[in-house]
């Protein structure tokens, strides 16, 4: 094959799609296959392929300034730019931003974020982290500590309990509601036993609680109604600071500007940003704090002479040029309210597809979905390997359609933003195949 080592893939059994070319939401290989991108490559490509907007703000970038660092608070007017626009968009208190590379790194940082302003605020003690299960946040030692997603913990030996990773329901009634028991009563089970755990583990303990507002590679779980209101009832009861990971639910994605929104969720204290916000011409991420966080780290790092966090392409130059374009793209082309528009038209399409008897359930929230296919769909029963997804993703890769298995039985849709209703349409034409 080649002498890559492939990420997130059966060693024993790569895939030969060699892509070669994008343009607007189609990807071509080298044999000169068109696949409509239904997936937006990783739930990142939001305005598709070949954004000549997007390709001047880097090149003219380069040519300007190819890279700048930003330790020591040596700085760039993009940088600068960028940090302004973003913190006035997202629905925080006098956010202030940390740039990072990916997803990961950026949940990484909250960690150590977190870790520094508990310290700074004289509560060490104060470390542990809530995550729930069947979550996704990333790779990174840290950060896939935090993931919940079996694949991603066996073999690596990961530090949950030197980290203080504690686990809670993943928030999904399909799959986790006991026999007979209402969404309402699934809400009180699940929100009692985070309740219950944060008094078991000492609430001067816990440090933060996170969430994906609506998850992505666990399977779009897109929590019941009432679900925020009782969690953020709770960690407020017990002082404990709520960070939203909106890598994947950020700018339009679910038809809200952000997730939060979405999902009706009052201002998060952390908020972790990547993928969209660059449309993913280049990599760069983006750790949120609140400005209270934020005040409480200034005198610490002035006695040590120095907040000892930062990474070579922290603030890259070339990187902000091209997030603060696909920003610029987005509030010009009334992105968000378009997304929300084609969202309503993809989830009623989708839904469609209801009556099929291997479709378990239809799930999502704007441009973003999953359908679970099941063998029995009268119970609800898997099918026996959870292969399934793979099957369906290979069959509609045949047809012309690159989608992605998620959670061993569901496929996922996640389109680029610029997708057309009759884009959807075909969609949903190769879906039904
Ligand atoms: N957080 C969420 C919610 C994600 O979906 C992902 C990636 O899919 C990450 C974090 C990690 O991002 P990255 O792959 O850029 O490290």
């Amino acid at each position: 094959m080649s002498q890559i080592i492939y990420p997130t893939t059966n060693l024993k059994k790569p895939s030969n799609l060699v892509i070669e070319r994008g343009e607007g939401v189609y990807v071509y290989d080298n044999k000169g296959n068109k696949y409509l991108e239904a997936m937006a490559g990783l739930w990142c490509s939001s305005l598709g392929y070949n954004n000549k907007e997007l390709i001047d703000a880097c090149t003219d970038q380069m040519s300007k300034l190819s890279y700048s660092h930003m330790f020591g608070g040596k700085t760039h007017q993009v940088g600068i730019d960028l940090a302004e626009k973003l913190t006035s968009m997202v629905p925080m208190n006098n956010a202030k931003v940390f740039f990072g590379n990916s997803g990961s790194d950026a949940n990484d940082t909250h960690i150590k974020l977190l870790r520094y302003y508990f310290n700074a605020i004289g509560k060490p003690q104060k470390y542990k982290i809530i995550a729930r299960e069947r979550s996704y946040h990333g790779v990174t030692i840290a950060s896939a500590s935090l993931t919940g997603l079996p694949v991603n913990h066996s073999n690596f030996d990961l530090p949950f309990e030197a980290l203080g990773i504690l686990r809670t329901d993943a928030p999904h009634y399909y799959r986790g509601a006991l026999e007979n028991e209402s969404e309402i009563e699934f809400v009180d089970r699940i929100t009692n036993n985070l309740e219950k755990l944060i008094i078991e583990e000492g609430p001067e303990t816990i440090a933060a609680f996170i969430v994906e507002p609506i998850t992505g590679a666990s399977g779009v779980i897109v929590p019941p109604p009432g679900y925020y209101e009782k969690v953020q009832a709770i960690l407020e009861k017990y002082d404990i600071l709520f960070w939203c990971d909106e890598v994947i639910t950020a700018f339009g994605r679910t038809g809200n500007d952000f997730g939060s929104n979405t999902m009706g969720i009052k201002s998060p204290d952390l908020m972790t940003l990547a993928k969209q916000l660059s449309s993913a011409y280049m990599p760069i991420s983006a750790s949120l704090i609140s400005g209270d966080i934020y005040q409480a780290l200034i005198e610490p790092s002035n006695k040590v002479g120095v907040f000892g966090h930062g990474y070579t392409y922290s603030g890259h130059p070339v990187a902000c040029a091209v997030a603060l374009k696909t920003l610029e793209i987005y509030q010009r082309d009334n992105m968000f309210d378009d997304a929300a528009v084609k969202g309503d038209y993809m989830q009623s399409k989708l839904q469609k597809l209801n009556a099929h008897p291997l479709v378990g359930e239809i799930r999502g929230k704007g441009m973003i979905a999953a359908v679970e296919m099941v063998a029995n769909k009268k119970t609800g029963q898997a099918f026996p390997n959870g292969d399934i997804g793979h099957y369906a993703m290979a069959a509609c890769q045949r047809l012309g359609m690159i989608t992605r298995a998620i959670a061993g039985s569901s496929l996922a849709f996640c389109p680029p933003l610029i997708i057309t209703t009759s884009q959807i349409d075909e969609m949903i034409f190769v879906l039904e195949k």
